[in-house]
């Protein structure tokens, strides 16, 4: 007999090392509670829901540096990736688009080129993991429709040269896509080259569900040009509205409203305080791993990847701790709003017992 879902618990976020998830703000989940039964893909019906929407793409053109942005609270950063790349490809002067991808980018873009018809040439990194710009230079050609940018990369946190990919996308010819999913809730604070009010950005994802401390699911895509939008609208014969622009139909208005009460509570002083706090619990993490004879890879972003032997993994996961690899095999800690100091010293100490 199946246990009763009543009866089940959700994963505790106590040993979660490696997720791009966290702890919902409590506002967030407040406003999810009260907007759990709207339905913002039709906003004139669910007039309400639509006014917030317009609200959260408001706050995240702030957090992006653009100050009259298009978008929508998409269902995550897949969602989002994938209709830059479509409205990349129906804007397209070209019947046969490419798309240039470092090779750090997020496997959503893959699943966009595959579902779009479009090819994906992924050109490798440097070896600080970041795109390399003379490399996508050599990818270019005239029928490239997109050229994307990782701001915080899943793998390592590296934020790839921003301004120096939109100039080889603009003298190709090419839209510029920024994937800040997880990144752009920190870039504010990093000092770092990476939105619209640094280079010519076309497309850019952000998503409130991953540092935003929103819930599940609630992704953001914003676009400098209105243009993009209609790029991807479609009419909708049998709603009150006429258009929509968005990949899935009816949408959760949870996740809008649980965005938009995050960014009220938290933007930007909060989300500035959670960056000092992870970034520097990130480098103290990394300075620990190396007192301890791991090779760490340098933290950009709150985000720690080090070479750990596979008895030390193995061990640490049958304790509990869920903890992932890079594609080459480094364990990865993301140092999200649940991650504390306590919490990795917990965790140190049960490394300890397996280090040799
Ligand atoms: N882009 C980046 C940089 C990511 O790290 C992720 C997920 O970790 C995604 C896109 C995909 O986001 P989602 O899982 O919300 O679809």
């Amino acid at each position: 007999m199946r246990t009763p879902v009543a009866e089940r618990r959700p994963q505790s976020f106590e040993r979660v090392l490696s997720s791009m998830c966290t702890e919902p703000h409590p506002a967030a989940r407040a406003a999810a509670d009260r907007f759990l039964t709207s339905n913002p893909g039709d906003p004139a019906t669910y007039g309400e829901i639509g006014d917030i929407e317009a609200d959260v793409v408001d706050a995240l053109g702030d957090l992006a540096g653009l100050s009259e942005p298009n978008g929508y609270v998409a269902s995550g950063g897949t969602e989002a990736n994938i209709q830059a790349m479509h409205a990349a490809r129906n804007l397209a002067e070209t019947a046969e688009p490419n798309v240039v991808t470092p090779t750090s980018a997020h496997f959503s873009f893959h699943k966009a080129a595959e579902l779009l018809g479009v090819e994906l040439r992924t050109v490798p990194t440097d070896a600080d993991h970041r795109a390399d710009v003379d490399a996508v230079t050599a990818a270019v050609d005239e029928d490239t429709a997109l050229v994307v940018g990782v701001a915080g990369s899943t793998e390592y946190g590296r934020v790839d040269p921003i301004p120096a990919l939109a100039d080889v996308a603009a003298d190709a010819g090419a839209r510029f896509h920024v994937d800040a999913a997880w990144g752009g809730y920190y870039l504010p604070f990093s000092g770092h080259d990476w939105g619209f009010a640094d280079a010519d950005v076309d497309t850019l994802t952000v998503d409130p569900h991953k540092a935003g401390r929103a819930v599940v699911p609630s992704g953001g895509i914003l676009a400098r040009e209105q243009e993009t939008l209609d790029a991807l609208a479609v009419e909708t014969p049998y709603l009150e509205t006429q258009s929509q622009a968005t990949l899935t139909g009816t949408r959760s208005g949870a996740g809008v409203a649980a965005a938009a009460a995050a960014m009220e509570a938290l933007w930007p002083d909060g989300y500035r305080e959670e960056y000092e706090r992870a970034a520097s619990l990130a480098d103290w993490l990394a300075a620990e791993l190396r007192g301890r004879g791991c090779r760490v890879v340098d933290p950009e972003l709150p985000l720690v990847a080090f070479e750990l032997p596979e008895a030390a993994f193995s061990a640490v996961r049958e304790a509990g701790w869920r903890l992932a690899r890079t594609g080459a095999g480094e364990a990865r800690v993301v140092v999200m709003p649940h991650v504390t100091r306590e919490m990795l010293t917990a965790f140190l100490a049960d490394l300890d017992a397996h280090l040799d």
